[in-house]
């Protein structure tokens, strides 16, 4: 069914105001580029029955092959979702016992009633065929109208990851879907998106702009190539411009997976290398250890953190020296590397890690500056190192950038000397 077109509506008052965004859709578009299906329109209603049959009713009139409403399946009044589809479809809504007798055994295992709202969520349109949710109680349903399917889904992101698992994409699939695509991702931490273009210069040259995607965040940047064709052709495709972006990159990517985190790709490196990791944050206020943390198994590796942020716990826990801190500042290289040298010492790690800065937005000097960090890294053996840098924006990207430069200094100097993997580092350009 090649040139299959979409249209996704996501239902839920909440998504039209100003602090919920509508990632669902999102999700569900990225599943249908990758079985080759266009999306049309894209829709956001409130929980409004006339609103959504509205919605039905247009993609009928534009000749839509398929529509994929999420959310409002829920058991309370203000779910109407299945009633706004049946309205414009002129189907009657019947409710199904061994749905109901479900939904109820859900409410048993968690030693509950099944409260008389939930009867709502068991009645399922005409002719439609019922989705199972193994993550929540609303079931989706499939149902076709003419030329059109229609699908729904329970809003709830984790439960409509998992339908879109076992009943969107595999329905697509057997359909054939359309042209499909893959896509290719390299992922680069601290470099800004400037210098990442200059880089790949050659590549442009070579291959040109298309199926290139360059996505920049705080700190991150992503490279997707998207590949057309059968599975040969975009193997064909692929494979040469991934190598001339690795060969550009070099050592600036961390990671070829979508999925793969800077603190991941960390953990995995100081597990290989059997070292363990301990940190002194001011600044960060512990955000360093948290994202480490992040990362199931992180005890394997990581002791913990001193998050020593007044300059009395500096010089009571981590020891450094009161002259020290009057005379350098709490944000200067020298107080870094003793904090580094500290933990890695009194924590009993092979590597101490420090980060002290200015994060403001107050605090900034002349000399010091709102964005100043101090990083040092203290280990293996006697290595110190410290860099000194400058990162721009507000208090919550600059602790965010701290963090994420101190991971990749991890990455690239002790823990790359040690797994001697890759060529030398190349030259420190901080920026957002
Ligand atoms: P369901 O159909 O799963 O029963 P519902 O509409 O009845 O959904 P809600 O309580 O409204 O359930 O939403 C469940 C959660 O999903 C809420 O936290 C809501 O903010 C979130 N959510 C709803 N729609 C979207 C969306 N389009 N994108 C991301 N999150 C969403
Ligand atoms: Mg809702």
């Amino acid at each position: 069914m090649t040139g299959m077109e979409a249209a996704l509506v996501a239902v839920g008052s909440e998504l039209l105001g100003a602090d919920r965004s509508d990632t669902n859709s999102s999700r569900l578009a990225a599943a249908l580029a990758g079985q080759g299906v266009a999306v049309r329109r894209r829709a956001i209603v409130g929980d409004d029955e006339a609103a959504i049959a509205g919605e039905v009713a247009r993609a009928v009139a534009e000749g839509i092959d398929l529509l994929i409403l999420s959310g409002g399946l829920g058991p309370t009044a203000d779910d109407v979702t299945r009633e706004g589809v049946a309205m414009a479809l002129a189907r009657g809504l019947e409710e199904r016992p061994e749905i109901l007798a479900d939904i109820a055994a859900r409410f048993e295992g968690l030693g509950l009633r099944m409260p008389e709202v939930n009867r709502r969520q068991a009645r399922i349109m005409a002719g439609a065929e019922v989705l199972p949710n193994r993550r929540g109680t609303a079931p989706g349903q499939r149902l076709a109208a003419g030329k059109l399917t229609l699908f729904l889904f329970p809003a709830v992101p984790d439960e409509l990851e998992g339908m879109i698992e076992e009943h969107l994409v595999p329905w697509l699939a057997e359909r054939g879907g359309g042209e499909a695509r893959e896509m290719a991702v390299l992922k680069v931490a601290c470099l800004p998106e400037s210098a990442v273009e200059e880089r790949i210069g050659p590549f442009y040259e070579a291959f040109g702009r298309e199926g290139l995607t360059v996505l920049a965040s705080a700190g991150e940047i992503q490279l997707r190539l998207t590949a057309a064709g059968s599975p040969d052709g975009r193997r064909r495709w692929l494979a040469p411009r991934l190598a001339r972006l690795r060969e550009l990159l070099g050592e600036r990517i961390f990671a070829d997976r979508p999925e793969v985190s800077l603190e991941g790709v960390v953990g995995d490196l100081l597990r290989r290398a059997g070292a363990s990791l301990a940190t002194a944050e001011s600044c960060t206020g512990g955000l360093l250890a948290e994202r480490l943390t992040r990362v199931p198994g992180a005890s394997d590796y990581f002791l913990g953190s001193v998050v020593s942020y007044s300059d009395r716990l500096k010089i009571d826990l981590l020891g450094i020296p009161a002259e020290l801190l009057a005379r350098e500042g709490a944000v200067s290289a020298e107080v870094a590397r003793a904090m580094a040298s500290a933990a890695r010492r009194l924590l009993g790690a092979d590597l101490g890690v420090a980060l002290t800065g200015v994060a403001g937005p107050g605090g900034g000097s002349a000399a010091k500056p709102v964005g100043t960090v101090h990083l040092a890294i203290a280990g293996p053996g006697e290595a110190l190192e410290h860099r000194h840098l400058r990162f721009p924006g507000d208090r919550e990207r600059i602790r965010w950038l701290a963090s994420q430069w101190a991971l990749d200094r991890i990455r690239r100097g002790p823990l790359a000397r040690r797994a001697a993997a890759g060529a030398a580092g190349g030259e420190e350009v901080p920026a957002g």
